[in-house]
């Protein structure tokens, strides 16, 4: 274990599966306390935390919908009374609800942006108070590529990932002065159960859009978020990080 990492907590939402799952692990890898958090997949929750701690590392669960408010102030508190600070939020948790905008029922916005976006704003407001008096902490918002360059029967979630790109430019200018900085990732097309049920006529076609010419692992978006969370980071602010083979280039 890296020792400049080892009083680190992190929280990475949505660390049940997928993308946040391997970012959970890959934080662990380099030595930092890890709060793994999930809505529904506790067992899941469970085996992450449990292969942190048979690796020799430190990892609690932590259970929150964080498409209410309250909840996001409760998970904040929960881990920070558990871990004693939480110095870096990685807001993954996200959800799709996918139709053209014509025919998308207004639950179906409501509990995308819900989910996806004002969650990353409550869970930063709660944590950014512990990370003032700290005098240093990261936030990295997991946006998407879509959320730059826009997609077809997704306006709720692209605009809930465009949005996650001006949170984190507004906190990035809000906070820089006071050794937090703000940064979204912006992951392309990465196998997950998030994209396991998309038709292979869409997969093909994505495929053609891929430069690097293969979907990503979500092991290589963690090394990207690990990377914006360290020290070696320091002077990156409000920036948006592509993570998606060359698929759209900024
Ligand atoms: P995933 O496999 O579907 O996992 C989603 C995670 O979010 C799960 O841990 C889930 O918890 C959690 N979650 C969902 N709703 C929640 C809620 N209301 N409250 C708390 N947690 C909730 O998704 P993924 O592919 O890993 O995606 C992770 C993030 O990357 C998302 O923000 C997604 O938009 C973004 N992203 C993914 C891709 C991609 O290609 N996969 C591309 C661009 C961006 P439970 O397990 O308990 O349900």
């Amino acid at each position: 274990m890296m020792a400049e990492h080892k009083d680190r907590v992190v929280l990475v939402t949505g660390s049940s599966r997928g993308l946040g799952k391997a970012m959970a692990l890959e934080f662990a890898k380099k030595g930092y306390k890890v709060a793994v958090h999930y809505a529904q997949s506790e067992g899941p929750a469970q085996e992450v935390a449990q292969a942190i701690r048979d690796a020799g590392g430190e990892a609690s669960i932590f259970s929150a919908d964080v498409s209410n408010a309250e909840a996001c102030t409760n998970l904040i508190k929960a881990v920070t009374t558990e871990f004693g600070r939480l110095d870096i939020l990685v807001n993954n948790a996200g959800i799709t609800k996918d139709t053209l905008a014509l025919r998308m029922k207004e639950a179906d916005w409501t509990s995308v942006l819900d989910t996806n976006l004002s969650s990353a704003f409550h869970l930063s407001k709660t944590a950014l108070r512990g990370m003032l008096k700290n005098n240093w902490g990261r936030i990295i918002n997991i946006s998407s590529v879509v959320g730059i360059i826009g997609n077809i029967g997704q306006a709720n979630y692209v605009a809930a990932k465009a949005g996650l790109i001006g949170l984190s430019k507004a906190l990035a200018k809000e906070y820089a002065g006071k050794g937090v900085t703000v940064n979204a990732v912006a992951p392309g097309f990465i196998e997950s159960d998030m994209t396991a049920h998309l038709a292979a006529e869409l997969k093909t076609s994505y495929l053609q859009q891929i430069p690097v010419g293969r979907f990503g692992k979500p092991e290589e978006v963690a090394k990207v978020v690990v990377f914006l969370a360290s020290d070696d980071a320091s002077y990156v602010n409000g920036q948006t990080i592509a993570v998606d083979g060359g698929m759209v280039t900024q």
